[in-house]
């Protein structure tokens, strides 16, 4: 959707810091970010940390460290509620004295024998239509209460959402909720309904499961005269078996993703999918390309389903675009002593060769290890599949043959094995397969014979020496 007044576009990712930052929330952030770029508007992120004991330091750095790791700046200062109750005071007290809110006396046990008797989880009114006298009284006994907003009995609360479309409510449906609970703190409805106004929000673009919430806060915003902004309400992610998306489909936290050496720009752009599409079959774009091609209007209604393979895919591909200096700072800024004392060139090349069989920069660190170091353990399984009885000859004769090569390129080195296994009659695996376990541990990795340009011939003697004795009963 290209919206008119675009100078006018200010969105807000409102995380509650309750727990880590998940990929939902992640998506949900990314969305609005990207429609505030595209229509050159602001992007702002407030900290909806009101709830004093669910909410944790430790989740509100987290919030704002995985923002700033996804690469979406707020484009003003951070705005926490927890620093806002005089603000939400204020128009608390312009609902009462405006008579469209009221304060309620009714005690816990009194609400229950309500519900009992009414069989039902509304609220019936009792302290809507009090007397000043009334109200005063209790007030001068200092009975704790509540305040409720005066939802009107009848009509429908109607909007349009940007994605799900007219939604109609019944207002019959909707009791005198409460609006600051009896400890004098705000309820996140209305923090929330004041936050969006007093920070010029035009679009609240937030998940589906805040569909629910919406008929109330628009009463709210009814009530203190504020004009509505947008809603669009987006799709939930589902793990493969359809179920909410959770740790159980190996999908945690924006920060472990970052600890296990993802990078921000594939999760991004894997995000961006997940209900989502440029209208073509484009799949592979950074953050500036999805600034520019998003349109809020092309978010379909039905659920998104993270594909980890796809994930996988997506961060593959974007290894695949990134020079290996790029590479290499990435590797250092998550492993520092990555390379030990070998030198930059050394390393650029280890990354050459891994990039193509590695999706994300972890997964180069995990499997580059033989690179600089002789294996310390061989794959077991591998292991009882090579050993064969003429392994240890083979070996011996391989040393034989590289010892006094004086060619260190891997064509070279490769036609001197072929010449081996012409003249022994040795079948190429059964001398191939020793020689790679020698060098990595498994049997897997890049071409062999790169692998032995790069460490060098007497690194390659020793590897196969030592993996010949440990291994070699005679
Ligand atoms: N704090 C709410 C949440 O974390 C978001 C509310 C909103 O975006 O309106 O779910």
């Amino acid at each position: 959707m290209k919206v008119n007044h675009s100078n006018n576009i200010r969105v807000r990712f409102a995380p509650s810091p309750t727990g880590e930052l998940h990929l939902g929330s992640a998506r949900t952030a990314l969305f609005n970010y990207l429609f505030a770029k595209n229509n050159q508007g602001k992007f702002l992120l407030r900290i909806e940390d009101t709830d004093t004991e669910r909410s944790q330091k430790v989740h509100i750095e987290q919030a704002i460290n995985s923002i700033k790791w996804l690469g979406f700046k707020p484009d003003e200062e951070i705005v926490f509620q927890s620093r806002r109750s005089k603000i939400y005071k204020k128009y608390l007290n312009l609902l009462l004295t405006s008579g469209k809110a009221y304060r309620c006396f009714a005690s816990k046990q009194e609400l229950q024998l309500i519900r009992e008797k009414t069989n039902s989880f509304q609220y019936n009114g009792l302290w809507r239509n009090r007397s000043d006298e009334e109200i005063n009284e209790q007030l001068e006994l200092g009975s704790p209460y509540t305040i409720r907003l005066k939802t009107p009995n009848e009509g429908h609360i109607v909007f349009d959402d940007l994605i799900y479309g007219k939604i109609r409510v019944s207002n019959s449906e909707i009791d005198d909720f409460i609006i600051r609970r009896s400890d004098g703190s705000p309820v996140y409805n209305f923090t929330n309904v004041v936050d969006d106004h007093d920070m010029s929000i035009s679009h609240v673009i937030r998940g589906e499961d805040h569909i629910s919430n919406t008929p109330k806060q628009l009463h709210i915003y009814q009530s203190l005269g504020f004009e509505n902004p947008f809603f669009a309400h987006l799709p939930m992610i589902l793990g493969e078996d359809k179920k909410k998306l959770s740790k159980r489909h190996g999908a945690e936290s924006v920060e472990s993703y970052r600890d296990k050496g993802f990078q921000s720009g594939p999760l991004i752009n894997y995000l961006a999918l997940l209900g989502w599409n440029p209208g073509t079959n484009e799949e592979i774009m950074d953050l500036t390309q999805l600034i520019s091609k998003y349109d809020l209007q092309k978010v379909q209604k039905k659920s998104a389903v993270f594909d980890s393979k796809k994930f996988s895919w997506v961060s593959s591909k974007y290894l695949l675009k990134q020079d290996p200096n790029t590479i290499l700072q990435s590797i250092r800024s998550l492993d520092p002593s990555w390379g030990g004392n070998k030198t930059e060139d050394f390393c650029m090349r280890v990354i050459d060769l891994m990039t193509p069989r590695c999706n994300f920069i972890g997964d180069i660190i995990k499997k580059s290890h033989y690179f600089f170091d002789y294996p310390k353990v061989y794959n077991v399984d591998d292991q009882k599949k090579v050993w064969k009885e003429k392994t240890a000859i083979i070996l011996k004769d391989i040393m034989k043959l590289y010892e006094k090569v004086d060619c260190q390129d891997h064509q070279g080195l490769e036609v001197l094995f072929k010449e081996y296994i012409q003249s022994s009659g040795h079948g190429f695996g059964q001398v191939m397969k020793p020689m790679r376990l020698a060098i990595c541990g498994s049997l897997t990795g890049p071409s062999l014979f790169n692998l032995m340009e790069l460490i060098g011939i007497e690194d390659f003697l020793k590897r196969i020496n030592i993996y010949k004795n440990k291994f070699n009963d005679d």
